[in-house]
């Protein structure tokens, strides 16, 4: 079974149907077998593009408004017919502490998909990610290293990279 594979894309439109691509195989992930939440981490340097991805997968989850960067409130929700996605970011986070004031535990619900930004501000108290995005600048483009960190994210990880296979257009 694959761990990882790595993704060059050159151009932030691209970056969002990168995202699209991220956010179908995330919708089309049944819960059932699962007692969890989905977490997806994001990690790599302020303005390298993690906002960009996850516009691409509320995108995908059928949410056609806005998607602001959630950096003053910590956490923004979408809630689409029968999927809740809460986009973190934990920039701004003084100690992973402050997590429990905002009732982190209500956000991993079954059911629920969590991407979160700057994860490593939450250490000790979020749960294992499914899977860990590291983000990278190279030239003008970026480089993205999506890793499986579980069961559940192995099987995700299939089937982006199959399905990325499939889609030509990056
Ligand atoms: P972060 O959330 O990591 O701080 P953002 O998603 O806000 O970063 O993106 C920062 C900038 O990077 C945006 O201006 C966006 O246009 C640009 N960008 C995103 N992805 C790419 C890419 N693949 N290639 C080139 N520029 C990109
Ligand atoms: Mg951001």
């Amino acid at each position: 079974m694959k761990e990882f594979f790595i993704e060059v894309i050159s151009h932030e439109e691209k970056m969002i149907k990168f995202g699209e691509l991220l956010g179908q195989t995330l919708f089309d992930y049944d819960h059932d077998e699962d007692l969890k939440a989905v977490l997806v981490f994001f990690d790599g340097d302020l303005g390298v593009g993690k906002t960009t991805i996850c516009k691409g997968i509320i995108r995908a989850f059928g949410y056609d408004g806005v998607v602001t960067s959630p950096t003053y409130n910590l956490v923004e929700s979408y809630n689409q017919g029968t999927i809740r996605a809460h986009h973190f970011d934990l920039y701004r986070l003084g100690s992973p502490e402050e997590l429990e004031f905002i009732g982190i535990r209500d956000y991993f619900k079954r059911g629920d998909f969590c991407l979160i930004e700057w994860p490593d501000r939450g250490i000790g108290i979020l749960p294992a990610p499914d899977l860990y995005l590291s983000i990278v600048a190279i030239n003008e483009g970026r480089e993205i290293k999506i890793e499986s960190k579980t069961r559940v994210g192995e099987l995700l990880l299939a089937r982006l990279s199959s399905a990325r296979e499939n889609y030509l257009d990056l």
